[in-house]
């Protein structure tokens, strides 16, 4: 076992390198993992930017990333307790709440009241050190068994296909139901397959993006081209003029918020997984008199476990998503990559 590993270092916003650094010791109840394989996601994008001073890193220099795949290389006291051993393969997530407060308790960690507390909550690649590595540590609540079938790369994508998941079940998608989808980024695709997988009727996704668009298409969703239609005239007509029982804003941005409440049913369900920067205007009159219900989604509480046999049989299709990979060594150029809307970028791949 070597002592130091190659990790991508953030000294400051959007100043990155890749350095040599001390492979982390795992704790009590924390493995050290040999990561094969880490995925870039729009958060690491932001918080490259630097688009959260302070919370996302608190502070530097910071090793981003937290949708990954590997094996375990270490145990740390206790974690032999759950059955892990070393060379086991598998996927992590971000999420290490406290397991006390009551919403952790109540199954709601994604909520810990303990967030961001140092010793209580860790969120790995936002507010602790992160798996852009070739080694990483996660505590056991962050780490779930990659079956067989399954690639490194596709596990990687296990923690987006869940938050995907907690999107549709934060939506109550249900049977037969007409499901619109604001945006074909990874996470409005595959939030269609889980809608599907939940029972949707018709899913479709609006999109300006003329890749993702054809992308949503080749998948076998109905589409909607935000660039030339409009989104909610558009939606009434391919719905009999009713709407969509259930929306998922997962776009980010305030105009993509007005659509999905605008092209709902009466009693429709808005569930929101993107996060404006800024101030949303809500028309409150429709909300209240038509009994729209608008709820947010944040990353996932439970499908990570739950969604992993519907990505095995390929109900939630995450090897369609990785459109590119590349070594760690090359992460500036494959963020690069990801940041480009003509690169036809959905999920990159980065092989520590
Ligand atoms: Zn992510
Ligand atoms: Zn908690």
């Amino acid at each position: 076992m070597p002592s130091t590993m190659q990790a991508l270092v953030l000294s400051e916003p959007n100043s990155m390198a890749i350095r040599e650094v001390p492979i982390p010791v795992p704790g009590p109840n924390e493995v050290l993992a040999r990561v094969r394989a880490v995925s870039i996601c729009g958060t690491d994008a932001h918080l490259i930017r630097g688009d959260y001073p302070g919370f996302w890193p608190p502070s530097f220099p910071f090793i981003p990333g937290h949708e990954w795949a590997g094996e375990i290389a270490a145990l740390g006291e206790g974690a032999e307790r759950y059955g892990w051993k070393v060379g086991d393969r598998v996927a992590g997530t971000s999420h290490d709440a406290c397991g006390v407060c009551q919403k952790c308790v109540e199954g709601h960690y994604n909520l810990c009241e303990n967030f961001g507390r140092p010793g209580l909550h860790r969120q790995y690649g936002h507010n602790y050190q992160g798996a852009d590595a070739t080694y990483v540590i996660h505590g056991m609540k962050c780490i779930f068994r990659l079956p067989d079938k399954l690639s490194f790369a596709e596990g990687a994508l296990i923690d987006p296909a869940s938050i995907a998941l907690h999107v549709a079940n934060r939506g109550g998608v249900a049977a037969g139901d007409t499901v619109a989808i604001i945006g074909a980024g990874a996470i409005g695709l595959l939030s269609a397959d889980a809608s599907i997988a939940r029972g949707a009727g018709r899913v479709i996704l609006l999109e300006r993006n003329a890749g993702r668009l054809a992308k949503a298409a080749s998948l076998g969703f109905e589409v909607v081209d935000t660039s030339t239609d409009d989104p909610v005239a558009t939606v009434r007509a391919m719905t009999g003029g009713l709407g969509a029982d259930v929306a998922l804003e997962c776009a980010g941005v305030p105009a993509a918020v007005q659509w999905a409440l605008g092209l709902l049913r009466r009693g429709g369900r808005c569930a929101a997984v993107g996060i404006p920067v800024v101030g949303v205007e809500i028309a409150m009159q429709r909300l209240v008199l038509d009994e729209l219900e608008l709820v947010g989604s944040r990353a996932s509480a439970g499908e990570m476990r739950r969604v992993m046999p519907l990505v095995e049989q390929g109900r939630i299709r995450v090897g369609e998503m990785i459109t590119h990979r590349f070594p760690l060594v090359e992460y500036e150029r494959a963020l690069a990559t990801f940041n480009d809307p003509a690169s036809g970028a959905i999920k990159i791949v980065v092989e520590p």
